[in-house]
Order: structure tokens, then C-alpha cells, then sequence
């Protein structure tokens, strides 16, 4: 076989040694052997040695996502599926979990498929191809999930930005088997929810927050609660769970917060006083401050501020905004449980966003409990941005 080769500039192979799966066009010295996109290439240091193999996309910033460091490892159809497979082994215990139905089965570069998701919701399989890597092998991913998991159907959500700097147009639709119905009902730890896997946010469901859901549960009973950015009301329907005597959701999508209605509903959950508040959360937060409302414990679960390094500092203004806020809308002794899931604001910026929010609300607050991303969506050492949401259980005084 003739291969393709990526030459490195001088003193630009450390990330590729360190195992980082992604590889920069501004550390190619030039290519050999004219590589085309899609195209499996080897990489080779500056004096001709390999040290790397990947595939090659000329439109992406990411040239080359870097799949082996192993000379006779070939990237075919068995590579993928052991890959694959590796992957769905890891979420054996989820699998084995009676109470929950729906959990991420693959996480993109920390499962070792750069740019593929995999969500499993119920029968149903909900698919991302984010890279042009995992697009030109969908083929190969597809047959090994169809063969490890026997979904009732496929469906396609790859409608992220990501895929337009792959040079790729955005893709959604049934891909093989039965189409699911509008709203899939899925378990989570032993409660019922509707998910919108052909129209909701990422596959539909926030299945990262599953195991925070749970360690918040300890929280709410007896309290007042308010659940900002509620999406269709997960925290809020563990918080009904937990004895949580109202809830006030507020979401700026009112479809969510009707699915959030329902999702109560539906786990038994009728006849209570909650509010459901199609509205800004800066907005609400404000009147509600005005008008002198209390709250004992409030979720502050808002969507990515910050989605590269370059808006980190106008990102921290929003976290600090929404955070004072909810820290001045807390009795003596509430608790606050704040995520924040942009990558590119790392823990301790998170915390020191709060620190400063703390200050300018005047209140005394405590970190009681550190929170991070589901066990389905593991953090690969090698690539540190596999890890990006982080919150904080506060006390706050
Ligand atoms: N906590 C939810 C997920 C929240 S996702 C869960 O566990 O399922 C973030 C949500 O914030 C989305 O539903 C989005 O509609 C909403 N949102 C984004 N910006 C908003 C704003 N300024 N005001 C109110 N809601 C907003």
C-alpha cells in the first residue's frame, strides 16, 4: 500500500506524542504523496519517523484527527470496530442498571472516535457525525452498533456548527430501521421522560446532568425551588421526587417547558403549585429580586456561554450576572447548584467567577459539593477538552 504522509514542522511533534487526538495545520511542514480529504495519513516528525496515524481534512483547522500511535495498527473496518465495541463495553454497568434506559454509549475523541456521538434512548439510537473522520467510516460505526445494540431504529442529529468547519452540511434524519416517534419516553433513574430526539437540544435529552440529577435529589426537600434554564424539567421532576413543595421553571423555549409540564405529569406529579415561565432568565432573575422573592435552593443550569477562548471574558460576565443573581435571591442557607458547561471555562475559573459573585452579592458562600459530566461521558487524559461541564453545590449565607 502507498501511503500518505503528514510531515511535522521541527519541534511540533509533542502533542502528537503526548497522544492528543487532534493535530493543527499550523504544526504540518508539508504532505506527501498528495492526500486527499478523508484520506488515511501517516505522521511523520521532521526526520522521517512515524509517530502518528490519522485522517486528513484539508477545510478543517483540526488536519489530521489522530486515531493510532501504533505503526501496524490499520484503520479498517476492524479497527472501528473495536473501537466500537471498547466503547459500548465501558457502559456495562449502565446497561445493567434496571432503573435507567437512556445514557450515552459513545463520547466522540474520549472513546477514541473523534467527532462520532452515539446517544441510546430506549430501542432507539440517536447518532452525531461530527468529523469528516467519522463520516467517511459511518458505514463501518453504524454496522458494529447495529450489531452490539439492536436498536428499534437509527436517527441522524448531525446539526451541530461543528460540522460546517469539517467542510461538512448539516444532516438529520432516519438513517436505518424504524422511524421514532416525535417523543421517545425514556427512564432515568427510575423516572420517566419524554425526549425530543428529532427537534430537542444535542440528541434531545441532557444526559450528562443524569448522575448531578441524582446527587441534587438530597436537596429539595420541603423547599421552594427554582429550576433556571429548565429545558423539559429533569432537575425539576427529581426535585418533585424529593418532596419539593413548588417549583418555578423558567426556560425561554416554551415547547421545552410543555414537555416539561408532561414530564411531571407523567411520573405522577399532579395537583401541584409549580409555574412554568416561558421568559429570559437575566430578565426573570431581575423581577424576581425586585419583588423580594425568595428561593431555598435554585438550579442555575445555563447553555454554553462561551464557545471558543476568544469569548471566555464576556462568558464569565454572564455566569457572574445569573450567579450573583441567584445568590441574592437565596434565604440565609439556600442552596445553590450552578453548572456551567462551556469547555473553555476551566473549574477554576468557574470557581473564581462565583468567588467574585459572591463578593458583589454580599453573601457568605460555601462549596459543599464539586459535580462533573455523567460517567457515559468520560474525560480521555490525553485530550483534556473531553471534559467540559462542571458545576458547584453551594451554601449560601
Ligand atoms: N437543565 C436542563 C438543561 C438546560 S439546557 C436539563 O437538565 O435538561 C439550557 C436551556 O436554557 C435550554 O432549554 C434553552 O432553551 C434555555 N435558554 C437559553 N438561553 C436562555 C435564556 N436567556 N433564558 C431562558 N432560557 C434560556
Amino acid at each position: 500500500m502507498i501511503t500518505k504522509q503528514v510531515i511535522l514542522k521541527k519541534d511540533r511533534e509533542k502533542s502528537v506524542l503526548n497522544k492528543h487526538p487532534w493535530l493543527f495545520s499550523g504544526a504540518i511542514n508539508r504532505l506527501e504523496g498528495n492526500p486527499e480529504s478523508g484520506d488515511v495519513v501517516d505522521v511523520w516528525n521532521s526526520k522521517a519517523r512515524f509517530v502518528a496515524r490519522g485522517i486528513y481534512n484539508e477545510k478543517s483547522q483540526i488536519s489530521v484527527r489522530l486515531l493510532t500511535w501504533n505503526p501496524n495498527d490499520p484503520i479498517d473496518e476492524e479497527f472501528w470496530r473495536r473501537r466500537i465495541s471498547r466503547a459500548v463495553a465501558g457502559r456495562l454497568a449502565l446497561k445493567q442498571d434496571q432503573s435507567t434506559n437512556a445514557y450515552r454509549l459513545v463520547y466522540s475523541e474520549a472513546d477514541g472516535v473523534p467527532g462520532f456521538i452515539a446517544d441510546l434512548y430506549g430501542t432507539w439510537l440517536v447518532v452525531q457525525f461530527l468529523s469528516l473522520a467519522a463520516e467517511k467510516n459511518r458505514k463501518f460505526i453504524l454496522n458494529t452498533l447495529l450489531d452490539l445494540v439492536e436498536p428499534q431504529g437509527i436517527y441522524e442529529r448531525s446539526d451541530s456548527d461543528s460540522r460546517e468547519k469539517e467542510g461538512l452540511v448539516p444532516v438529520t434524519g432516519p438513517v436505518w430501521g424504524e422511524i421514532p416517534p416525535d417523543l421517545i419516553e425514556i427512564i432515568e433513574n427510575g423516572l420517566t421522560f419524554q425526549v425530543d430526539v428529532k427537534l430537542g437540544h444535542k440528541t434531545g435529552f441532557y444526559l450528562d446532568q443524569r448522575e448531578n440529577r441524582m446527587r441534587a435529589s438530597k436537596y429539595f426537600a420541603g423547599k421552594e425551588v427554582l429550576n433556571a434554564f429548565a429545558y423539559t424539567g429533569a432537575f425539576s421532576v427529581y426535585a418533585a421526587r424529593a418532596g419539593a413543595t413548588r417549583v418555578i421553571n423558567v426556560d425561554s423555549s416554551e415547547r421545552s417547558l410543555q414537555i416539561a409540564e408532561n414530564n411531571m405529569l407523567r411520573n405522577g406529579f399532579n395537583g401541584r403549585e409549580d409555574v412554568y415561565s416561558a421568559a429570559d432568565v437575566f430578565d426573570v432573575l431581575r423581577a424576581y429580586r425586585e419583588a423580594g422573592w425568595k428561593f431555598d435552593v435554585i438550579v442555575l443550569d445555563p447553555p454554553k456561554f462561551a464557545h471558543s477562548k476568544r469569548n471566555v471574558e464576556k462568558a464569565s460576565h454572564g455566569y457572574k450576572d445569573i450567579n450573583l443573581l441567584a445568590m441574592k435571591l437565596l434565604k440565609r442557607g439556600g442552596i445553590l447548584i450552578t453548572f456551567s458547561c462551556s469547555g473553555v471555562v476551566s473549574s477554576d475559573l468557574f470557581q473564581k467567577i462565583l468567588f467574585g459573585a459572591s463578593l458583589d452579592a454580599s453573601r457568605t458562600v460555601q462549596i459543599i459539593e464539586r459535580l462533573s459530566q455523567g460517567s457515559d461521558h468520560p474525560v480521555l487524559l490525553t485530550c483534556p477538552e473531553s471534559e467540559y461541564l462542571k458545576g458547584l453545590v453551594c451554601r449560601v449565607w
